[in-house]
């Protein structure tokens, strides 16, 4: 299925507010026209990890699962960099993931490649005018900031700001790698989990959605393609479960914990991580010793009347 006319209008492609969307994708061309530094690919690069640390552990990791915890300060930190990532608001972002987990790959679920396709669950679900609110009810623990309210209400000023600066500092040909080119590279990265993790990858647990775990999507994430993991247990600070299960965001928030910026990530407990395997059969008990005879009297007993 496709984004088509057999929608309602509310789930159509909104033409006025999708056009920043394919702007920021024309403007990525422009790397074709403002020639080429060797740091530009590289600010492109560390400025798309260092956003998708934003979104991993930020947005989703902690502000959609409180899989850890710190201070109002780094928080606020966290969604500030978050925001960077133009990925609209940070109460919109983890509102919207809560409801996909509660109703994953069921009619209900935002943004299902089952129920509705690829393209819906890669962009479509977010370029149409029905999804734009927050649903303020379901983040209440985080909407209770101010802090965080502006931010989510002003999403726009950290990316716009973040563009401008990067214009000062390099001119037309920084603007265009360090923010167009790598932030559709960006979009796209993170899109992929809403689309691909739930069509190609490996399934290790049994869940009620089409989660799967993707090494290729793993990287590119920053661990996020571990899906399949996340789905089975999503309150855990990594998403890589086993060591080869590459899980950069998990070793940034670890680092962070060494120094005290944040403290108490949650891991799986060992049944849960453990939970595919199958059950041994239990260790047959010996079989018990036969019975003894009864010891019989050596002498039979007389009944003696006159005793
Ligand atoms: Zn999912
Ligand atoms: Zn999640």
């Amino acid at each position: 299925m496709s984004v088509s006319a057999s929608r309602p209008r509310s789930e159509r492609l909104d033409r006025i507010s999708s056009i920043p969307f394919f702007a920021v994708h024309l403007a990525a061309l422009g790397a074709l026209f403002v020639g080429f530094h060797w740091y530009y690919p590289v600010v492109a690069i560390g400025l798309y990890y260092l956003r998708m640390f934003g979104v991993t552990a930020g947005f989703h990791r902690y502000f959609s699962h409180r899989s850890y915890k710190t201070s109002r300060g780094f928080q606020f930190l966290l969604a500030l960099l978050g925001t960077t990532a133009a990925q609209k608001g940070v109460l919109w972002w983890a509102a919207h993931h809560r409801d996909h987990h509660k109703f994953s790959d069921q009619p209900e679920d935002l943004h299902s490649p089952r129920q509705r396709g690829f393209w819906w669950s890669h962009v479509g679900w977010i370029l149409c005018a029905k999804n734009n609110r927050t649903k303020t009810e379901r983040i209440g623990d985080f909407a209770k900031y101010p802090e965080l309210r502006w931010l989510n209400k002003y999403h726009l000023v950290p990316p716009v700001a973040l563009a401008t600066l990067l214009f000062l500092v390099g001119g037309w040909g920084l603007l265009v790698w360090g923010f167009f080119v790598s932030t559709v590279l960006l979009w796209h990265g993170t899109f992929t989990i809403n689309s691909l993790s739930h069509v190609f990858g490996s399934r290790r647990y049994q869940t009620s959605d089409d989660s799967k775990n993707n090494f290729l999507l793993a990287l590119i994430t920053l661990g996020e393609g571990w899906h399949n993991n996340h789905h089975f247990y999503m309150s855990t600070a990594n998403q890589g479960w086993f060591w080869w299960e590459i899980d950069g965001s998990y070793y940034a928030l670890k680092l962070l914990s060494w120094v005290g910026l944040v403290r108490d990530l949650r891991t799986p407990p060992k049944h849960i991580r453990d939970a595919h395997r199958p059950v041994a059969p239990a260790v047959a008990a010996p079989l018990a010793p036969p019975p003894k005879p009864l010891a019989l009297p050596a002498a039979p007993i007389v009944f003696d009347p006159a005793a």
